[in-house]
């Protein structure tokens, strides 16, 4: 067995442990089901053919198996009634998702921030999120990642990034603490390919945006004097534990903003296999100076269309523009 599989192995005999507990109470049809489906699973990882359809002997996707390791089936071999299932299932978290996100515009006397957010497929790994006023302070705080990996896997550990993000912004701690706080929480409760790229900025009445990056594409500040890329400040956070992170603070004036986006825009493949790239999306930032945040944000996303030309995207993607008033 790979250390993977042994990990699951040992999570099922756990499992397996919960449950015989719980079928001694007779009305429990479904415990037993279940049981024997965590038998089946355990039987199949000894068997060393755990991860294979059970149908047609190709491999299970690795993405629903790493939600729910009981997976024993391919996509392609599932009837009518289970792919409806399914289906279901994707509309329901796709649901549950839009409900966790910002307003599209977001503005407050100081600042305004717009957003986009494109799931690939029915649910996103991204992560964006505008808290218009942290205890009343006044000082809004804006927060944008990236989930590893793709699909409902990345999707549920976004969701739970978000509520503990959510929490802890609460507590109104400095930023590096904030990540730092994340960074532990997100390891305990994950799996350690489970970690995700983050900005956090607060922003200020004074212009002043303080901005903490745990190993996401660099925001590009757009003033009346240029285009500059904001530093890395730290790792992602849920890959290692002790990181420290640090933060950078710039000034913006009336008009000026950042752009923040996902690898969805910068990594975003042509026909021939280029990509878009950090500086072209620097460059429409620059041309859209002291334009209001939504007008940055339409602009980049015709340019993307445009440099797609007609092909489809590869990634989620997310954008924020925020711009001092
Ligand atoms: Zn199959």
């Amino acid at each position: 067995m790979s250390p993977n599989e042994i990990l699951i192995h040992d999570h099922l005999v756990s499992r397996r442990q919960q449950l015989a507990g719980v079928t001694d109470l007779p009305e429990h049809p479904r415990m037993i089901d279940l049981l024997l489906e965590v038998d089946s699973a355990l039987e199949r990882l000894d068997h060393g053919d755990w991860g294979l359809c059970t149908i047609c002997h190709g491999p299970v996707e690795s993405d629903r198996l790493l939600t729910d390791p009981l997976v024993s089936v391919c996509l392609d071999c599932l009837t009518i009634e289970q792919r409806s299932a399914l289906e279901h299932d994707l509309a329901t978290a796709s649901q549950i998702q839009s409900a966790l996100l910002p307003a599209r515009l977001v503005e407050t006397p100081a600042w305004e921030i717009a957003s986009v957010y494109e799931p690939l497929g029915a649910v996103s790994g991204d992560y964006i999120d505008v808290i218009k006023s942290v205890n009343g302070s006044g000082h809004p705080l804006v927060t944008l990642g990236d989930v590893a990996g793709k699909g409902v896997a990345a999707a549920m550990v976004m969701s739970h990034l978000h509520a503990l993000l959510r929490s802890l912004i609460q507590l109104d701690l400095p930023l590096p603490e904030l990540l730092d706080r994340a960074n532990a929480m997100l390891l305990a409760a994950t799996t350690a390919s489970s970690y995700a790229t983050l900005v956090v900025i607060r922003l200020f009445p004074d212009g002043t945006a303080e901005v903490a990056n745990g190993g996401h594409e660099p925001p590009i500040a757009v003033r009346s004097d240029g285009v500059e890329p904001l530093p890395v400040t730290g790792m992602p956070v849920g890959l290692l534990p002790s990181v420290s992170f640090r933060t950078h603070r710039i000034r913006l004036e009336p008009g000026d903003s950042l752009l923040l986006f996902t690898d969805g825009l910068s990594e975003a493949p042509d026909e021939n296999g280029s990509e878009f790239g950090r500086r072209r999306a620097a460059s429409i930032a620059g041309r859209n100076q002291g334009k209001s945040a939504a007008a940055i944000l339409a602009s980049t996303r015709e340019e993307l269309d445009a440099f797609l030309d007609g092909g489809q995207p590869a990634d989620d993607l997310s954008l924020m523009a925020i711009r001092r008033l």
